[in-house]
């Protein structure tokens, strides 16, 4: 037996063949052509059906709800009408009298570089998108079969690397798992494979021809592969897949089951969600609405600074898509460890104490209304929660009201429809959790940031594993804050969720139901579980000395420009 590490993308243990996949090498002949004219048709012809065959890509993934996916194939279409990739393949043909072939490898190499000069880790990436559609192109100019790359049995699929358009042909009958050499945690095969679920390890150095045909587990877990293994691995192995099996088949079990305990008090279970892409798993995973919707993520993912009709889009879509579910959007929580280039903030000394969040939005007030001005619009559309971050005093709380008012009046006179919303803030620093009586009359609910409330009780970075031996999740002051929260929010009839890390925490979720908190919104996935634990939670002998909030909150009711690569960075 012989152990292989790497990094791991997926959880779960793959047992089986490896079944070995080589893409094809094409060697690029330097010769010149006569009949430059007719070099340059096929050029155009390979051109017109990789675009043809993304763009089918893109509708296929579309029907099956794969959003993210759809996008990336969307993206390779696009940038495959990129005017200096084609004007510079165009100069080869026509003034030089290359082939086809050589136009497309040397035209995608400068736009594959450009790439990987990049400093930002996810436009580094997308240097692998290039290359797949240059191999594309190649595979149609040298007519080679792509239609399958892995046999006829199941297999664990071993490759160098998978570009999107191979990752998304790959029939997942016959895989078991994948592990690849290259390969990023950003790149668009570990994309895939996590909307999949498939068990996958990346950068796994070693991998070696003489693996294919051979037995082997794949575990997740412990982020390596074993060819070849020993009995006691197998039977290891083997148990704990089957019961990773048993255990998946009973959490579909709660899917449409209440979030009650035994003695019939019920809580909320909601989702942390980044955006729109995120829609599809809160419903998979029977999420009661969206306690979180980190609208930054908004910002992150784009290059400027994203305008009033751009969010507003962004927010119908998952108001709408998830209606007539509660979505809690927080208002833009920038700075500390999320920056962003286009904002231009200052270099700060210490940056998680520093201008972030509802300080950015109440200093510029301008980039503030574009978005309650989305997201009033997107009201419309949906249940809305509008949430504001980082808050430490009530005048913050009473200065984001005036200017959500302003929005309001004005989008009214400019006859633009406002649906219902609540209004709730993050209670994410000890002073707002100490305050909380009195933050609590401006509000309609609160949400417990335990992430942050954490590092500034304890005054722990969350972002230093140096300080990992001095942290405890479970710090008594921490819970007290979130226990106090609660109890105070109650009194002035503010019902309290949590959404920060802990309100996944399983050991910790009877005390926060004896606490008497109205919802937990955690990560998709955990929603089944955390069902799970909440139906064995029994409080009928826990005299809670909080009475639950009263529910106050009812459900209501996207030319042709310089080119894609010009667009991407205008
Ligand atoms: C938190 O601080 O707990 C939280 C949910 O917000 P974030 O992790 O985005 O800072
Ligand atoms: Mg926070």
């Amino acid at each position: 037996m012989e152990t292989f590490k790497g990094t791991k993308i997926v959880n779960g243990i793959a047992i089986g063949k490896i079944k070995l996949y080589k893409a094809p090498v094409y060697e690029i002949s330097e010769e010149l052509v006569s009949d430059m004219k007719a070099e340059l048709d096929r050029y155009n012809a390979a051109r017109a059906k990789v675009q043809e065959d993304q763009s089918a890509l893109c509708e296929k993934e579309k029907a099956a709800g794969h959003e993210e996916t759809a996008g990336i194939f969307d993206a390779h279409a696009a940038m495959l009408d990129d005017d200096d990739v084609i004007d510079e393949a165009c100069k080869e043909i026509l003034s030089e009298g290359h082939t086809a072939e050589y136009a497309v490898s040397k035209g995608c190499e400068a736009a594959e570089q450009m790439f990987l000069n990049m400093e930002d880790e996810y436009f580094r990436a997308r240097s692998a998108d290039v290359v797949d559609l240059k191999n594309s192109m190649l595979d149609v100019l040298f007519g080679a079969d792509t239609s399958s790359l892995q046999g006829t049995e199941p297999a664990i699929l071993v490759a160098e690397d998978l570009a999107p358009s191979e990752t998304v042909k790959l029939d997942k009958s016959l895989l078991l798992g994948l592990v690849t050499r290259l390969g990023s945690s950003n790149s668009h095969t570990a994309i895939l494979a996590r909307s999949m679920n498939w068990p996958t390890l990346i950068q796994c150095h070693d991998i070696a021809d003489d693996w294919d045909g051979k037995f082997a587990i794949l575990d997740g877990y412990n982020s390596c592969i074993y060819i070849e293994p020993d009995q006691k691995i197998i039977d290891e192995l083997s148990a704990k897949q089957a019961e990773d099996k048993r255990k998946e088949a009973e959490l579909q079990k709660l899917k449409g089951q209440p979030s009650v305990t035994k003695d019939g008090r019920k809580v909320k279970l909601y989702a942390n969600i980044g955006g729109p892409k995120d829609v599809k798993a809160v419903i998979e995973n029977d999420a009661e609405g969206v306690g979180l919707f980190r609208s930054e993520f908004v910002y992150l993912n784009s290059k400027t600074d994203p305008t009033e009709e751009e969010q507003f889009k962004a927010y119908k879509q998952v108001l709408e898509g998830l209606a007539p579910r509660m979505v809690i959007i927080r208002t833009c929580d920038i700075g500390a460890d999320k920056t962003i280039d286009y904002m231009n903030l200052e270099k700060e000394e210490n940056p998680a104490l520093g201008f972030r969040a509802v300080r950015i939005c109440l200093t510029r007030t301008d980039f503030f209304k574009r978005q309650l001005r989305a997201l009033l619009r997107a009201s419309a559309f949906g249940n809305l929660g509008i949430m504001f971050p980082m808050i430490i005093s009530k005048w913050e709380v009473v200065k984001c009201k005036e200017i959500l008012n302003e929005c309001k009046k004005e989008l009214e006179s400019e006859g633009v429809a406002v649906g219902k919303y609540e209004i709730g803030i993050m209670i994410e620093t000890p002073a707002a959790a100490l305050c909380a009586d009195e933050l609590a009359e401006e509000v309609d609910f609160f949400s417990l940031g335990t992430n942050d409330l954490t590092q500034y009780t304890c005054a722990i970075d969350r972002q230093s594993a140096s300080l990992e031996p001095f942290a405890n999740t479970h710090h008594p002051a921490v819970l007290r804050l979130i226990r106090e929260t609660i109890e105070a929010g109650h009194r002035h009839n503010t019902w309290v969720g949590i959404c920060g890390e802990l309100g996944a925490d399983p050991t910790l979720t009877e005390d926060f139901l004896k606490w008497g908190v109205d919802e937990l919104s955690v990560n998709p996935k955990s929603i089944l579980p955390l069902r799970g634990n909440v139906r064995n939670v029994d409080l009928s002998n826990y005299k809670t000395e909080s009475p639950k909030a009263e529910e106050k909150h009812e459900p209501v009711q996207a030319p042709k420009q310089k080119g894609f690569f010009g667009r991407l960075f205008s």
